[in-house]
C-alpha cells in the first residue's frame, strides 16, 4: 500500500501524539511506511501537553525519562534538574518533533471515535470525530495510560458558580490563585505536586482528602555539567541496566529481606533512603517489602513516623497517615507536601469519613460541614489504562466490541499487552497487562514501539497480510499477569491499578508486575519464535 492522502489510505494509523505516538511515527516512517497520527489535542506532548497544573513534573529522573534510541537527540538535549517540570518536558518533546520533522504526518484537533476491522479487505476503517473515515492496514493505539481524565459526578455540579479546573486538562494560560480561596479534591500524584505550590499563592487552600498517601521527598536539585557529562559518556551502559531492570531505571532492589535486619538497622537504612529521595529508593531498600505483610509494615510505620515528625498538629498528622500496604498504590515523591499542612492558610478535610454530598453555588457540602471557595481543582486522576480504549468504539472480527470483550476491565484479556484476540493488525503501545505504568514509561514505550515495528517488518518481508493473537495464548498471558500480581501485596489495596478509583469499574490488576527486563525477554522470545502465540496469514 502506498500513501494516498486524498483517499486517506495509510499503511498505519497511530492514535495519540505523546511520547508513544511520536516514536511510532518516526520508526515506521524510517522503514518506508505511510503513517498518519491523529491527536485530539492541538499539539504534540500527550501527558505533558494536557497536565500543565502548578508543580507538574516527572517523578522518574529526567536523565532516564527521555528517548534513548538516538544518540544525536541525547547529545543535543540537556536537562536542568533531577525532576524536570512540565514546561521543560514539553519543550523536549517539541524539540524531538521538530528535529525529526514529525508534525507533517500528524493531524491535530482530531479525535478518533471508532475503528472497525474490515474482514473483506483486512484493513481497519477508522473514523474521526468530524465524520471522516480513514483506512489503514495497521491500527496502532498510542492512547496513553493516563489520558482519560476522571471527574467525579457530584450532585450539584451544574449549580457551582466558581472557577473549575482539572489537573489533567489544565488551561494553557497561567491560572491566578492570588487572593483566592481554593478547594482541591484529591491527593494522588497530581494533587501532591500541586498542593504545596497552590498553597503558596492562594489566600486559603482547602484540601479534600479521600485517601492519605505514603509520599517521600523527591530531593530535587539542579544537575551540574560534570554529572551530565559523565551520564552522557556512560549512557550505553546505563541503558543496558535500565532495560534489564524491574522498573526501567538503572538500579535494583537490595537483595536482603527487611525481616532479617534488626529494627536499628532498618531504621538506618530507611533514613538513608529518605535522605536520598527518589521514586523507588525506599521500596528498593529490602526485597520483601512488596510481598510480605510484616516486612511492609516496617516501612509503612517508618513513613508514618516521618509524617508525625513533620506535621505540627497531631490531629492533622493522624489524618495524613495511610494504613494500606506501602507501595501498593503508585509511589509518590514530593517537595514539601507534608510541611504544607503547617501553613496557616491550609485546611485538611477528610472526605473518607465525611463524604462530599454535593457542590453548592459557592463551594461544597460534606456530611459534616459546608465550605466556600472561589476556585475548585479536581486532582481526581484518570480512568487509567483501559479508560482511553473505552472512549473509542473498537470492533474486531465478527463486529466484536473491545469494550464488551474486556467487560469493562474485569475480564481483561490481552496477549503481552500488545495485542488482543479477535482484533487482527491492531497493536497497543503500553496496553493493559504490559509493565506500562509500573515502569519508567519511556523504557516501556521504546520497547513496544520497536517490537511492533519489527513485527510489521516481519509481515512485510514474509508477504503476510495479518497477525492476530491466539485466544489460548492470551488466556495464558492474562493468567500469568494475574498470578504474578497476586503474589504481591498490590492486589490487596484499592488503587487505580485495580480500577478502584472509578465508580462502577470492575476490579482487576491491569498491568504486568514481573518487571521490564523479564517482560522484554518474553517479548523477544515470542518474536524469535516467529511470533509464537500469534496466528499469521
Ligand atoms: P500520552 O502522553 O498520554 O499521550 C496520549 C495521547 O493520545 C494524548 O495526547 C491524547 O490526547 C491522545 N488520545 C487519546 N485518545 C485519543 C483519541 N481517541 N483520538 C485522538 N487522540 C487521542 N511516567 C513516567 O514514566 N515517569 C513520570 O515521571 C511520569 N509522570 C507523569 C506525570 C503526570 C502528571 C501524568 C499524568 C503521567 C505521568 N507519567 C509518567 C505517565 C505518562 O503518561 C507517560 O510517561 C507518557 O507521557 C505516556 O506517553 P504516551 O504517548 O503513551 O501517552
Amino acid at each position: 500500500m502506498t500513501r494516498n492522502q486524498e483517499a486517506r489510505v495509510f499503511d498505519a494509523v497511530v492514535v495519540g501524539a505523546g511520547f508513544s505516538g511520536l516514536y511510532m511515527l518516526h520508526r515506521l516512517r524510517e522503514l518506508g511506511y505511510s503513517v498518519r497520527v491523529y491527536e485530539a489535542g492541538e499539539d504534540v506532548g500527550g501527558t505533558w501537553y494536557w497536565n500543565r497544573y502548578p508543580g507538574a513534573r516527572c517523578d522518574i529522573e529526567s536523565i532516564y525519562y527521555n528517548y534513548t534510541f538516538s544518540e544525536e537527540l541525547r547529545n543535543e538535549w540537556t536537562w536542568s534538574s533531577r525532576y524536570a517540570e512540565q514546561p521543560e518536558i514539553l519543550r523536549y518533546i517539541n524539540f524531538v518533533a521538530d528535529k525529526l520533522d514529525l508534525r507533517r504526518d500528524i493531524q491535530f484537533k482530531t479525535r478518533i471515535t471508532s475503528a472497525t476491522f474490515n474482514e473483506k479487505n483486512k484493513n481497519w476503517d477508522i473514523q474521526t470525530g468530524d465524520g471522516n473515515t480513514i483506512t489503514a492496514k495497521y491500527f496502532i493505539t498510542a492512547l496513553g495510560c493516563l489520558s482519560a481524565s476522571n471527574t467525579p459526578n457530584f450532585k450539584g455540579m451544574d449549580r457551582y458558580k466558581g472557577e473549575l479546573y482539572h489537573t489533567g486538562k489544565w488551561p494553557h494560560q497561567k491560572v491566578d490563585f492570588k487572593g483566592k480561596k481554593v478547594g482541591i479534591i484529591g491527593t494522588g500524584s497530581s494533587g501532591i505536586q500541586a498542593i504545596p505550590v497552590i498553597a503558596q499563592e492562594a489566600e486559603h487552600l482547602i484540601v479534600f482528602q479521600r485517601t492519605p498517601q505514603y509520599s517521600s521527598p523527591a530531593e530535587n536539585h539542579s544537575y551540574g555539567p560534570e554529572f551530565l557529562q559523565t551520564i552522557k559518556e556512560n549512557y550505553h551502559k546505563i541503558k543496558q541496566q535500565m532495560i534489564a531492570s524491574m522498573h526501567g531505571v538503572p538500579s535494583i532492589p537490595r537483595d536482603t529481606p527487611a525481616l532479617d535486619a534488626s529494627p536499628e538497622e532498618r531504621q538506618r537504612v530507611y533514613e538513608e533512603a529518605w535522605e536520598k529521595g527518589g521514586l523507588f529508593t525506599l521500596m528498593y531498600t529490602y526485597n520483601d517489602l512488596g510481598f510480605v505483610e510484616e516486612a511492609n509494615d516496617t516501612v509503612a510505620e517508618f513513613v508514618r513516623s516521618k509524617i508525625a515528625q513533620t506535621v505540627e498538629d497531631p490531629e492533622v498528622a493522624e489524618k495524613l497517615m495511610p494504613s494500606y500496604y506501602y507501595g501498593t498504590k503508585r509511589p509518590i515523591i514530593d517537595t514539601n507536601y507534608f510541611q504544607t499542612y503547617n501553613r496557616k492558610n491550609v485546611t485538611l478535610v477528610d472526605i473518607k469519613s465525611n463524604p462530599i454530598e454535593e457542590l453548592t453555588p459557592e463551594g461544597l457540602r460534606t456530611t459534616e460541614a459546608e465550605y466556600e471557595f472561589d476556585a475548585l481543582v479536581f486532582a481526581t486522576g484518570f480512568d487509567a489504562i483501559t479508560g482511553p480504549f473505552f472512549k473509542i468504539d473498537i470492533r474486531g472480527k465478527d463486529g466484536i466490541s473491545l469494550k464488551e470483550k474486556w467487560a469493562g476491565g474485569a475480564d481483561l484479556k490481552t496477549y503481552l499487552g500488545i495485542a488482543t484476540a479477535g482484533f487482527p493488525n491492531m497493536f497497543m503501545i503500553t496496553g493493559p497487562q504490559s509493565p506500562s505504568v509500573l515502569s519508567n514509561m519511556l523504557v516501556s514505550i521504546e520497547q513496544h514501539v520497536e517490537w511492533i515495528a519489527d513485527c510489521i517488518e516481519y509481515l512485510r518481508e514474509n508477504n503476510l497480510e495479518t497477525i492476530e493473537a491466539i485466544a489460548e495464548a492470551e488466556m495464558a498471558w492474562s493468567q500469568q499477569c494475574k498470578i504474578i500480581a497476586e503474589m504481591s501485596l498490590a492486589t490487596k489495596t484499592d488503587s487505580w491499578y485495580m480500577g478502584a478509583n472509578i465508580e462502577g469499574k470492575p476490579r482487576g490488576f491491569m498491568a504486568f508486575l514481573g518487571g521490564v527486563g523479564l517482560y522484554r525477554q518474553i517479548c523477544d522470545d515470542v518474536a524469535a519464535k516467529e511470533y509464537e502465540g500469534f496466528s499469521v496469514s
